[in-house]
């Protein structure tokens, strides 16, 4: 397909969606309660809408495989992973690692699993656009003492010590052998090539493949990092059996405890629910459900007896135990390390996300998963933030649509005008700062589309399939 076909095409589905939730939302606000018979009425519209919601969607997704899309998405995602792989597989393993340039990164950010994983990212994505082999320093990890070795295959087989004859700090000199890289949140100068940024190189096939490229890029990285040690395949393994964790299955992420309130707001799980039960109507469309399945992590292990009770035609799978290895006070230990990696794997395996995009743990889950898939962009919903990328310059959309603002919360668009995005409401609304006028404000979110950024990342002409 042409890139023109598969912008017009995820144009319709994306839409169809924005277009449910503004109508879900403004039936929601015509409710009330003490009058029975338009409570009664309004159900109905949004029963039939909703059918005509998940028909629509159901046609527009069809569009991605008819024809031969679908074998051509698949070969061409492999074949771009492939590439990416080689090249850091390449990077990493340089012939001769006493002279080689590298970029040390320690594994020390004060924060979890999650943030961290994203920290180590930050600092490959550097390496790669640079070229420089990512040294990380692992030892006296907070979840693990060890390191990172303790659970994943070393970032490299031949190039592991951070000595070299020069060193200096981020940005040092081209030629300065060892640069070591501070946490993304103070990098200075910032490079152009940090999230959202795509390389130049990849960016024309990768904006025809995915619906979200920059995601597909970040989960490039996820792959090649978390590449398991053999103990921890056969755990991940043995709990997959354990748990008889079996398709079709949502996976479920309610991140509760030290979240709540300082960085994301509570949610209850009937939140999280009505998506879950969208998600299988939808299946339902096209495949027979034997049994509907819910892959339950939590930092709340309250929350696995709430759901069984509440939601018995669910089969709620998942470990109690798991989620009481993740509160606070436990958070920093080899068990609890253990946990989060299989509630990361499960989720990032599920057919379905279900999550706040606050948390860093679901945010990695959805990248890792489009690792998997050729084009997972669709297969989530987050009931906060959009995706993002902690410490990202910005997130861009383009007006394709004018727009006149409809009261003092709305801004107003010209068509090209481009708009640093803030947030989707889920009403139909997005929130953001139009680049032209500085205004800040709503806007309806079909009246834009994404807009890529892309960066000069070094191109690594030698290394081809
Ligand atoms: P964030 O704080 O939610 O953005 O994500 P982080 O990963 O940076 O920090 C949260 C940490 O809490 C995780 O890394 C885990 O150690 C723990 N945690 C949170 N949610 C879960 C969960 O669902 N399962 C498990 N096993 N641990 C969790």
């Amino acid at each position: 397909p042409s890139e023109e076909y598969e912008l017009s095409r995820r144009r319709i589905f994306s839409n169809t969606k924005e277009l449910w939730y503004y109508v879900n939302s403004e039936l929601q606000s015509l409710v009330k309660e003490d009058d029975s018979v338009r409570v009664e009425h309004i159900s109905k519209i949004k029963n039939i809408i909703g059918e005509h919601y998940r028909s629509l969607l159901k046609d527009v997704s069809s569009l991605a495989d008819v024809d031969g899309h679908a074998a051509w998405r698949q070969q061409e995602s492999e074949n771009l992973s492939n590439l990416v792989q080689k090249r850091l597989k390449h990077l990493q393993n340089p012939s001769d690692c006493a002279k080689a340039r590298k970029l040390v990164c320690d594994l020390n950010k004060g924060c979890g699993y999650g943030c961290q994983l994203h920290h180590v990212v930050y600092c490959f994505i550097v390496a790669y656009a640079t070229e420089r082999t990512l040294i990380l320093r692992s030892k006296g990890w907070r979840y693990s003492k060890g390191g990172w070795q303790d659970v994943f295959l070393p970032l490299s087989d031949t190039c592991l010590l951070p000595n070299g004859e020069t060193t200096n700090r981020w940005p040092g000199h081209r030629n300065t052998q060892v640069i070591t890289l501070p946490i993304i949140d103070s990098i200075n100068p910032r490079p152009p090539f940090l999230p959202l940024a795509l390389p130049e190189d990849l960016a024309p096939r990768l904006n025809v493949l995915h619906g979200d490229p920059v995601v597909w890029w970040i989960g490039q990285f996820l792959k090649y990092m978390l590449r398991p040690q053999p103990a921890t395949s056969n755990k991940l393994d043995e709990y997959g059996k354990k748990v008889k964790f079996q398709k079709p299955i949502v996976g479920v992420h309610i991140r509760r405890t030290d979240k709540v309130g300082t960085e994301a707001a509570f949610h209850k799980l009937d939140e999280y629910m009505v998506h879950v039960e969208q998600y299988y109507k939808y299946k339902e469309l096209t495949d027979k459900v034997d049994k509907k399945r819910v892959y339950l992590a939590t930092d709340e292990p309250k929350l696995f007896s709430e759901a069984k009770r509440k939601y018995p035609e669910y089969e709620i799978v998942g470990d109690e135990d798991i989620s009481k290895t993740a509160s606070i006070s436990k958070r920093y230990s080899d068990q609890s390390l253990s946990g989060i990696i299989t509630d990361i794997h499960f989720l990032s395996l599920s057919d379905y996300l279900v999550c706040t995009f606050s948390s860093q743990v679901c945010r990695v889950a959805y990248e890792i998963m489009n690792s998997l898939h050729p084009d997972a962009s669709t297969l989530y919903t987050s009931l906060d933030d959009i995706y993002y990328y902690g410490g990202q310059k910005r997130r861009l959309h383009v007006a394709v649509l004018p727009h006149k603002a409809n009261g003092p919360h709305e801004m107003n668009l010209m068509v090209g005008d481009e708009i640093a995005v803030a947030g989707n409401h889920w009403d139909g609304y997005s929130k953001g700062t139009n680049l032209r006028t500085k205004e800040s404000g709503l806007y309806p979110t079909f009246k834009v589309s994404p807009k890529i950024e892309t960066a000069p990342f070094a191109s690594y002409p030698d290394v081809t399939l």
